[in-house]
């Protein structure tokens, strides 16, 4: 009894020094000067979403601070730079559509943008990696007319901002199945299965979530319509955006408190734990361009309603890297495939593809899987596919290299079918500007001129809500 109450006692006293001690946390007077960073606009994530945020910001005469948890700024777009040779692999992100907002932001950043040859993703050639069966005679199905139509019968799947409340029953259906109920051509139901760096088994992903990563800027890209950075670099946007504007971004930071204000005047005010110590940041406007899970929006002392929305996002696991002494052949994209699965869907864990770049000897992979898997697990899958491939394409055995790698989670965030039926996205969508909070990462669009684009869309209502 008398243990008991004294551990009741510590464990009180504890829960009120920690309360104490996150309250001094906004102390102002516990900083040095140089640590209280004041700004009309805090961004937590530097990816695409957060990045063109800044530079669009600073444009219009905004100030801002970005805290970004890597040492870059990039997120999904990454490139690997090899200093001995020049080689430049883009393993992330790889394709932007050709319009005016991508040409303006590339433009904007001193980098300059080139058509992307659709061919340049090399020749495939299919081979179930798991079941270790080549596939010679294999074709893979091409998009048809038919998908076009379907898309634009959802007007609203291209970006799920749009998403009425009650979402036809259909588009939450399996792929295959919503295919087979709207006969689709095999043609087109195969294509939908295989977008390029889509995580999680297509055969279980729900036709929204596949109409909303093709849709009508995915098919104009592939219509012809992409272009990437002239060199190959991708991330030279964003090398010259942190050149730019450094003193406004800590690298290697992430938000350890938060208090956001219950009306527009009261701003918001944050810690982060940077490399030089703790930092209070006191900002009018928070816009989060991070993925919003819960792991990483717990130090933002979320209420009630914001944890019940966003409690219910999970991302998927998607991995990549760079490898050269393959042996493999230049110019083919060894790709997997399902031998006896439907639609010859690839299963997963697995490599996606040993892609070829457009340097010589240098390829990158993708990996695709339904739980966590570590750095290492990941290269000795692809290690170990890139050797079966050795054996079947009569290349002497070398040892491949592996030279840049990325953990691309958590990718195509979403929330489980019962809350997208309750209205999931509408009610994300009237969390803007809750508590001086706006969210623009990849949420409701997958690809980066989207993201583009509906950043610049929802940018005036939240400079709007910084000057109230
Ligand atoms: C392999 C791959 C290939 C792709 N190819 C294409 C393509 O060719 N074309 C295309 O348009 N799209 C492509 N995409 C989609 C891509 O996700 C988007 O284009 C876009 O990059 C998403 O931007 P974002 O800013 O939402 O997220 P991200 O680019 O992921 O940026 C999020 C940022 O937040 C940071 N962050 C995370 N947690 C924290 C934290 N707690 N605190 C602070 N910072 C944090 C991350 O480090 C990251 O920098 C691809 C994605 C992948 C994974």
């Amino acid at each position: 009894m008398l243990a008991t109450s004294f551990l009741s006692l510590a464990s009180a006293t504890g829960a009120m020094a920690a309360a104490i001690h996150t309250r001094n946390q906004f102390d102002a007077s516990a900083y040095a000067a140089d640590d209280i960073i004041e700004r009309d606009f805090a961004i937590i994530g530097g990816g695409a979403a957060g990045t063109y945020a800044a530079v669009s910001l600073a444009d219009q005469n905004h100030t801002f601070t970005l805290v970004e948890i890597s040492d870059r700024l990039g997120g999904h777009t990454r490139t690997f730079h090899d200093p001995a040779t020049g080689a430049s692999v883009d393993f992330g992100v790889q394709i932007h559509l050709d319009v005016p907002i991508v040409q303006d932001f590339f433009t904007r950043l001193n980098s300059s943008l080139a058509a992307v040859e659709l061919s340049s993703f090399g020749t495939p050639k299919y081979y179930d990696f798991t079941k270790q069966v080549a596939l010679p005679n294999h074709t893979a199905g091409t998009m048809q007319s038919d998908y076009v139509t379907l898309l634009n019968k959802y007007p609203y799947v291209d970006d799920l901002v749009n998403l009425p409340d009650s979402v036809p029953s259909d588009l939450l259906l399996a792929w295959p199945e919503f295919a087979q109920k709207h006969n689709l051509s095999q043609g087109s139901t195969e294509a939908g299965l295989a977008w390029p760096a889509t995580p999680g088994d297509p055969l279980s992903t729900t036709a929204l979530a596949i109409l909303n990563d093709g849709n009508h800027i995915e098919l104009a890209e592939d219509e012809g319509g992409a272009v990437h950075n002239a060199n190959n670099d991708n991330s030279q946007i964003y090398t010259n955006a942190l050149a730019e504007f450094q003193p406004h971004i800590l690298l290697n930071s992430s938000i350890v408190a938060a208090q956001r204000g219950l009306n527009r005047s009261s701003g918001v005010q944050l810690v982060a734990s940077t490399p030089e110590g703790k930092k209070l940041i006191k900002a009018k406007q928070l816009i989060l361009a991070m993925p919003p899970v819960l792991d990483n929006t717990k130090s933002f002392n979320l209420d009630t309603t914001e944890n019940s929305i966003l409690g219910k996002l999970s991302g998927k696991y998607y991995y990549g890297g760079v490898v050269n002494n393959t042996g493999l052949e230049e110019g083919i994209a060894y790709t997997n495939v399902g031998v006896d699965r439907p639609y010859n869907a690839a299963s997963l864990p697995g490599v996606v593809e040993i892609a070829p770049s457009a340097y010589s000897g240098y390829q990158f992979y993708w990996y695709n899987t339904e739980v966590a898997t570590t750095q290492e697990e990941v290269q000795a899958a692809a290690k170990s596919t890139i050797q079966w491939l050795q054996t079947q394409n009569n290349v002497t055995t070398s040892e491949p290299n592996f030279l840049d790698y990325q953990d691309f989670s958590p990718f195509h965030l979403s929330p489980p079918n019962e809350d997208v039926e309750d209205g999931w996205y509408t009610k994300m969508k009237g969390l803007q500007g809750h508590r001086n909070t706006w969210y623009i990462s990849s949420l409701f669009v997958v690809g980066s001129t989207q993201v583009w684009n509906s950043t610049n869309i929802l940018l005036p209502d939240i400079i709007s809500a910084a000057q109230a």
